[in-house]
């Protein structure tokens, strides 16, 4: 289906997100500097998130292409590089994406087709729905159940952060 619109919380970012690299001829992703048609080649850097979302009926996977996934990240390609070279870890970036946006609400816009792991969705652009952002914060304490009442104001906390 084309040009769809949809909402939901990010449940999971899936790994392969984050900071990546192209085949500077095929732009295939390429693990350690060789493309798997043109062999050795000299990377060009690209970031991407692939993030699942649910939407209150279902997940769905969700591919952000690197404008968008700069726009929901909040970093620049640079920015993910500098934390990239800063610690020691090759999975900051990815980290640092999990714990931004897990449980983050969000909408798309974009693309998407039923294949062999369920709905997968290419977004054309992103945006936080912003009038829904004290509602869901409400549902998402609601969600966290149990501990709401030991540790009400801490939760309360994360969760205005969030927006
Ligand atoms: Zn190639």
């Amino acid at each position: 289906m084309f040009d769809v619109v949809t909402t939901g919380n990010v449940v999971s970012v899936r790994p392969g997100s984050g900071i990546i690299s192209r085949c500077p001829e095929c732009s295939r992703v390429i693990q350690k500097a060789n493309c798997r048609v043109h062999g050795k080649v000299e990377g060009v850097r690209d970031m991407r998130i692939k993030a699942v979302l649910d939407d209150g009926t279902g997940s769905m996977s969700v591919m952000f292409p690197r404008e968008l996934a700069e726009t929901i990240y909040g970093k620049t390609l640079e920015e993910a590089e500098q934390l990239m070279f800063s610690d020691i870890s090759k999975d900051a970036v990815y980290e640092d994406l999990r714990r931004f946006l897990t449980g983050r609400y969000l909408a798309v816009r974009g693309n998407s087709s039923n294949g062999e792991y369920g709905v997968s969705f290419v977004a054309e652009s992103a945006w936080v729905p912003e009038d829904d952002i004290a509602v869901r914060v409400v549902e998402l304490l609601r969600k966290l159940g149990p501990d709401e009442e030991d540790q009400g104001s801490e939760v309360s906390g994360g969760g205005i952060s969030l927006a």
